[in-house]
């Protein structure tokens, strides 16, 4: 127990500090991993995961156990504006063949990564754990409170990161100030069963009209409804009911999909609000503690970034606190890395949210000029189908914009799993 007291404790078990907390494992790290939540499908997680995240752990050596998480890949990305198709993007070229876009059950992957670093002795992960505070001493950070259900604890390390999503107690409690940029949009969420036929739907995305519907079929046998609406405009849609809600988003699809939403039972369908947010922390980082993934920069659904930047976040601050963690360092030289750390991950997530603010403004306001560009670029576009581009913001959601690789050379000093001891 002594041990842990001297290494990390990263609260929250999302995509962020899951894979941060396994790589510091692997790496011999003492590392406490904190979720509140017994189990990981108790709460709504965003499940597209872009070819660059799928490279990245492939270069972490977890390419196989990533494999056997539940997932569809997608190879085929059709846009239609006005409800004719516009544009589809193939993805059997240009490197998208090899990493396609993955639509994955985010609980499960998340049970991967928690199962992985359990082979390593210095990890241990507490389940059901709510960290309340902070503790600071002498100005520095040196542990969290944090209920256990029974009582509540005082848990120490030599640094904390703060992994723990859109709502961060971390990031409240240090007194971090975040600056958000207001996105005009929130999102209805409805599962419905996939079509009976070879058309199956894969991903889609429905523009025009004033509003965004994205479509897409999941690993487990559905389709996947995202009905981008103005913020605050969900209660007005609630008091139509399911059916008419769904006779509305039947008015934005293709004919084919609208015929088939509209025969659906709605008994069995829940529709939910997903409220977005963009922010960024305006420092990540305080003497003993880190901020990372949403906790830093919560990221809203556009472009599916949020998984991809905890990712990359996650491999960055491994890359620079493994050589001053595995090695007797004093306090002052893990808090020197971790200005190191922010400064290599500000320009992407910058960049990133600058382009996903660009769509909904475009498209929610639905003004003249919104209408002319939608139908120039239908016009020039009209049902062609290309190789996704590896220039552009569509690449830069693909792969991303800065160079971030695992780096190997960490692999020689990494810890022996458990079974092999
Ligand atoms: C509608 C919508 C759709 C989205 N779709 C996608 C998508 O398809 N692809 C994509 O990449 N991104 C998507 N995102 C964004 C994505 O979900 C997030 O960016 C991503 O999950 C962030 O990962 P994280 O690990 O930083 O935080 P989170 O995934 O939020 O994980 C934080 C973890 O901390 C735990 N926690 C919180 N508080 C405490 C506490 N006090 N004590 C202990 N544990 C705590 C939580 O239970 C959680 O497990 C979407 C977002 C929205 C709103």
């Amino acid at each position: 127990m002594g041990k842990f007291e001297e290494g990390v404790i990263v609260v929250g078990a999302g995509p962020t500090g899951a894979l941060l907390s396994y790589l510091l494992a692997k790496a011999g790290v003492q590392t406490t991993l904190i979720e509140r939540h017994q189990d990981f499908s108790r709460e709504f997680r965003g499940e597209v995961l872009m070819p660059g995240g799928c490279l990245n752990l492939e270069q972490i050596g977890l390419g196989p156990d990533f494999e056997n998480v539940p997932h569809v890949c997608m190879h085929e990305f059709k846009v239609y504006i006005n409800r004719r198709p516009a544009i589809s993007l193939s993805m059997k070229g240009n490197g998208y063949d090899k990493y396609p876009p993955k639509w994955i059950s985010q609980p499960h992957f998340l049970e991967m990564l928690v199962s992985k670093s359990a082979e390593y002795e210095n990890f241990r992960l507490l389940r059901g754990v709510k960290v309340r505070d902070l503790i600071n001493k002498d100005g520095r950070i040196i542990g969290v409170t944090a209920d256990t259900g029974i009582k509540r604890e005082r848990i120490f390390g030599n640094l904390v990161i703060g992994a723990d999503g859109r709502s961060s107690i971390t990031r409240a409690r240090s007194g971090i100030v975040a600056k958000q940029d207001p996105t005009p949009m929130d999102i209805v969420w409805i599962k419905i069963p996939q079509l009976e036929n070879a058309n199956n739907v894969t991903f889609n995305a429905y523009v025009g009209g004033g509003h965004i519907v994205f479509c897409a079929g999941t690993y487990d046998g559905q389709i996947q409804i995202g009905f981008v609406i103005k913020k605050g405009t969900y209660k007005d849609l609630r008091d139509l009911g399911v059916a008419k809600l769904l006779a509305l988003i039947s008015e934005f699809v293709h004919p084919e999909l609208a015929r088939h939403i509209l025969n659906i039972s709605t008994e069995e369908i829940k529709p939910f609000l997903l409220s977005t947010v963009s922010d960024r922390v305006e420092n990540w980082h305080l003497p003993g503690l880190l901020l990372l993934g949403d906790a830093a920069h919560t990221a809203s659904p556009v472009g599916a970034q949020g998984i991809n930047l905890g990712i990359r976040d996650a491999i960055v601050a491994a890359n620079h606190l493994i050589p001053i963690l595995s090695k007797p360092s004093n306090l002052n030289d893990i808090d020197a890395v971790l200005e190191a750390i922010e400064k290599e991950r500000l320009s992407e997530i910058k960049s990133i949210q600058r382009i996903q603010a660009l769509p909904p403004k475009l498209v929610l306001k639905n003004t003249w000029y919104s209408k002319l560009i939608l139908s120039l670029i239908s016009t020039f576009s009209r049902n062609k189908t290309i190789l996704a581009p590896i220039n552009g913001p569509f690449a830069k959601f693909a792969w991303g914009i800065s160079e971030v690789s695992w780096n190997n050379s960490q692999e020689a000093k990494t810890n022996a799993p458990n079974s092999l001891d």
